[in-house]
């Protein structure tokens, strides 16, 4: 036996846990480690400081260092910020995980909950630089010492949820796979907020909570939640793993970080011609398997016989029933081999279920974005904080490796939120908070949030370079918290018409806003402001605002109606430039009359009128 090799069972259980490659197995390991330590992980509260007693291995020291000093910062308040709230978060994606990691750090119970029972997808996520040192920081080489080495900046899907599901167990997170959450329970009797689960039996059927986190993916929205869609053109992306043998040859083959059309028509138009495959981008990562993602053009994969019969309806258009899947296999390998040049001849489909090669076809058509972020229900006394992270929050555009990098950094904005909860902030200023946090996600690049990766906390100013966590005000999300009580008193009358009478009290917030526009702009030609969307569409109302501060920044005789992306970029560059208030859309979002996000524009409206308030020297 080596020197170095475990000597004791713990230690021989700790090393399988560690390098455990399925969900099944690091739980089974975790449960080893916990009866050969005398541990019991349901003692949340002392179950990482036991842990670290009674384990004295030297490997595990190594680890125990990176989590204590994640762990050591202010933020935290040495685990105490949170120690009253109990925290359910639904799904054990990425972002739900990562969210529960911060949840227990503050000291909070928390219970994941994971309707599947393995972790499959060998899909590929980007990561930004902050994700890497933030994962770094967590100990993700120690679990996975092929992490993100050298240039690599991609992790598979499965492998970046066992590290953080591992994470997650040694703080004393409460992990259940294999059961389903189908909706909230409300508070009766002596019980608080509960979950309706499948199976109803479940031993976390029982548990009550105060503070909600939805991680469920995609389209997943709790009741009380609003979506949005930005439907832009069709767009048709095609995923595809294929068996990486890690051979020398294999090795050798460069990735395709992201090739998009307007940067290489030859190579688009050589793919075309060599193979008849007709492709807007295409994305390569070695990982654990040769991982492709690319956007195919309709035409191609009609002539192809991918796409049996032209739809307008994209939902109709990609119904596996119209998809020839033999076909989609044969246009997914060609497009790997052209656009590997040929380096990888051996190119075999990984099978994702007996049979079946993973290779997958999605819709990207429509993006969805949850209106707000957080909201607070009341019943019977007893509130609850509710909130959205990852891609149930915002819809990923995945070729741009947003998914992971926006879902962490709506994990950390949630887990600030809570810690606000936790420490007794007013409700109303808890979520007026978190929707002004908000508001700055879908404008996050790499470029524009802080480089110092190694300060990020929970804090949102760590992060965001310019973050003003009072955009939107406790009046203004009133309305929304109420809007969602009153619903649930549909059936009382008298209990109706009085939130309704205080809904009404409460849109104050908007409509003193509203006012202070229209007054503002009302001797403008072409500019009739009504509302917070429509009428701010050609930009011409921003622009009007700006003149009426600010005559000398703006020629209004020079701005054309019909140039409206022209004239709110006009806009927001003086608005950035001159009062340091960052643009919460883009022109053309802004321009587009389907994309007008109510609450943005509200928060946008807000910090403009705030900064005009104040006189010029
Ligand atoms: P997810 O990873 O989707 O996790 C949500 C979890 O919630 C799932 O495990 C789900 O089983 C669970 N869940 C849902 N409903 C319930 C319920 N009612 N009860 C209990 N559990 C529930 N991104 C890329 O960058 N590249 C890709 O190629 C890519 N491919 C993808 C392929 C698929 C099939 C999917 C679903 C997503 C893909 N993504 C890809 C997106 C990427 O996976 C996400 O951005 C990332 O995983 C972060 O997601 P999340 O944690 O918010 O949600």
């Amino acid at each position: 036996m080596a020197s170095q090799d475990p000597v004791s069972p713990s230690h021989a259980t700790f090393d399988l846990f560690v390098h455990a490659q399925s969900c099944k197995e690091v739980k089974h390991h975790f449960a080893e480690l916990c009866m050969q330590l005398d541990i019991n992980p349901e003692d949340f509260r002392t179950f990482y400081i036991k842990l670290k007693e009674r384990l004295n291995y030297w490997k595990a020291k190594a680890l125990w260092t990176k989590l204590d000093k994640r762990a050591s910062h202010a933020d935290y308040q040495q685990g105490k910020a949170c120690t009253k709230n109990k925290c359910l978060v639904l799904g054990a994606g990425p972002c739900g995980l990562r969210t529960a990691i911060e949840l227990s750090l503050l000291g909070a119970q928390v219970v994941v909950l994971e309707k599947r029972e393995a972790f499959t997808r060998n899909n590929v996520l980007h990561l930004w630089p902050y994700t890497i040192c933030d994962l770094r920081g967590l100990g993700a080489k120690k679990f996975y010492g092929k992490f993100c080495t050298g240039s690599l900046d991609h992790i598979s899907i499965r492998q970046l949820q066992l590290v953080l599901l591992k994470v997650s167990l040694l703080l004393g997170v409460e992990v259940h796979t294999g059961v389903e959450f189908q909706g909230l329970i409300e508070p009766s009797g002596d019980n608080g907020w509960m979950a309706k689960l499948q199976p109803g039996s479940h031993p976390a059927s029982t548990f009550q909570f105060d503070v909600f986190i939805s991680a469920g993916g995609g389209r997943f929205v709790p009741d009380g939640f609003k979506h949005k869609e930005l439907r832009g053109k069709l767009a048709i992306g095609i995923t595809a793993n294929f068996i990486n043998r890690n051979t020398a040859a294999e090795a050798q083959v460069a990735e395709i970080s992201g090739v998009a059309r307007i940067y290489n028509q030859k190579f688009f138009q050589d793919l075309l011609t060599e193979t008849g495959i007709d492709l807007e981008n295409i994305v390569y990562y070695k990982d654990a398997t040769h991982y492709f993602v690319m956007t195919a053009k309709k035409k191609s994969l009609l002539k192809k016989g991918v796409i049996k019969q032209d739809y307008s309806d994209a939902e109709k258009l990609l119904a596996p029933a119209n998809v020839d899947y033999e076909a989609l296999y044969s246009f997914a390998h060609d497009a790997a081999y052209f656009s590997t040049g040929g380096k990888l001849p051996d190119l075999q489909f990984v099978e994702n279920q007996p049979g079946r090669p993973d290779a997958a076809m999605f819709d990207f058509t429509c993006m969805h974005r949850a209106e707000n972020a957080s909201l607070v229900r009341e019943r019977r006394g007893k509130k609850l904080l509710m909130a959205l992270v990852g891609d149930c929050l915002v819809e990923p555009f995945w070729p741009l490796g947003t998914g992971i990098a926006r879902g962490f950094l709506a994990a950390f904005d949630t887990a600030w939120m809570v810690r606000s909860w936790g420490m007794g902030v007013p409700h109303l200023k808890v979520v007026a908070e978190r929707e002004s946090v908000y508001q700055l996600l879908s404008q996050t690049t790499p470029e524009n949030t802080s480089k110092n990766y190694a300060g990020y906390s929970i804090d949102p100013k760590t992060r965001y370079q310019r973050v003003n966590l009072s955009s939107i005000h406790s009046n203004q999300v009133r309305t929304v918290i109420l809007y969602l009580l009153n619903r649930e008193f549909k059936s009382d009358k008298k209990q109706r018409d009085k939130w309704s009478h205080m809904r009404q009290d409460s849109i104050g917030g908007f409509e003193e806003l509203l006012k202070w526009c229209q007054n503002h702009t009302a001797d403008y030609t072409n500019v009739n402001v009504k509302d917070f969307t429509q009428s701010w569409r050609s930009g011409l109302a921003l622009c009007a605002l700006i003149h009426h501060f600010r005559p000398k920044l703006i020629d209004m005789s020079s701005l054309d109606e019909s140039s409206a992306v022209h004239n709110n970029q006009l806009a927001f560059s003086i608005l950035e430039k001159e009062l340091g208030i960052p643009p919460v859309m883009s022109a053309s979002d802004l321009a587009n009359s389907g994309q007008i996000d109510k609450l943005s524009m509200v928060s946008y409206l807000t910090q403009v009128q705030k900064a005009f308030a104040v006189p010029t020297k």
